[in-house]
């Protein structure tokens, strides 16, 4: 059984993991601006790559956050059932984003919804968000920490279409979110499509996918090539970097699906913008820590 020292300092961990998150962005999201930069040839997109590069070293050289909007945090819990402090799990996490937003520091995100208040913690009812999967029998943990910005977050969008609309339909559908609020958030977006049965679980599988490392494939062969026709087809309408025009508008888009009722099929849409913040961090049987998004670090 873990004691109270240990669940300390885990909390410490997942706090500067959680502060370090808002100020440098993941080594493929990274990797991927670079390579997106590399393609533009025209003056304004690349003024505004240069842009995002000189403001992440600058967040990097000051120890600030690289968005003023750090988001509303959300986790995302793959679990064995034996880790040590699983029950405790939440109030770790929590805790962990109170002393993140004072230390960091992370802009106040948290409104309490019908009060109207702004609890100053970046915690409340329900939030953080954590999405809880028990994996295995085992006694390890991995945990994706996710700051859901405004802007990133305001074209989400889930529907049930009729099931004589087919692929075309989800086709359309993630075509219809990207050009009616795409610049919103960002630009080049990292665009999550959740396919299944109803609202929460197609909308809940689009905000998972857009936790997948950018350069990974859905295992179905059909599913990775419609993420790759998806992906074609939005760049094509030249969103460019913060959607002011340029080669690409998209850094990814990543389907995740389940097997679905066969009368209809639910879609859901997530998008991350180019300041994609977020990151995996693993703990082992001995709460032993491993960053595996951001190399070199030390927390
Ligand atoms: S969309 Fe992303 S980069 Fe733009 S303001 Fe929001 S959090 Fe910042």
């Amino acid at each position: 059984m873990a004691t109270d020292r240990e669940a300390q300092e885990m909390t410490g961990t997942m706090a500067r993991f959680t502060a370090l998150l808002a100020k440098r962005l993941p080594d493929d999201v990274l990797t991927q601006l670079g390579r997106l930069r590399k393609v533009e040839d025209g003056p304004l997109p690349r003024i505004v790559y240069d842009t995002m590069f000189k403001n992440l070293e600058l967040a990097a050289e000051l120890d600030r956050p690289c968005c003023q909007d750090t988001g509303a945090l959300q986790f995302f819990v793959r679990a064995g059932a034996r880790f040590p402090l699983l029950g405790r799990l939440r109030s770790i996490l929590t805790e962990a984003v109170r002393e993140a937003t004072r230390t960091a520091p992370l802009r106040h995100n948290a409104v309490e919804t019908f009060e109207e208040r702004n609890t100053g913690t970046n915690t409340g009812t329900n939030l953080p968000w954590i999405d809880w999967e028990i994996v295995s029998d085992d006694a390890t943990a991995e945990i994706d920490v996710y700051m859901a910005g405004g802007g990133c977050t305001l074209p989400g969008s889930a529907k049930v279409l009729m099931p004589g609309e087919g692929y075309e339909g989800v086709v359309q559908f993630v075509f219809d979110v990207v050009t009616s609020y795409g610049v919103n958030a960002c630009p080049p977006l990292l665009v999550g499509v959740g396919i299944s049965t109803s609202v929460e679980t197609a909308a809940l599988l689009s905000k998972r996918a857009i936790q997948r490392r950018i350069g990974t494939h859905h295992p179905n062969p059909k599913a990775a090539e419609l993420e790759r026709l998806l992906e074609d087809g939005l760049n094509a309408l030249g969103l460019g970097p913060q959607g002011l025009s340029g080669k690409a508008s998209v850094m990814g888009v990543h389907v995740e699906s389940t097997a679905r009722h066969p009368s209809v099929i639910g879609v859901g849409v997530s998008t991350g913008c180019w300041a994609h913040r977020r990151g995996t961090i693993r703990f082992d049987g001995s709460l032993r820590h491993q960053v595996l998004t951001h190399h070199g670090v030390t927390l």
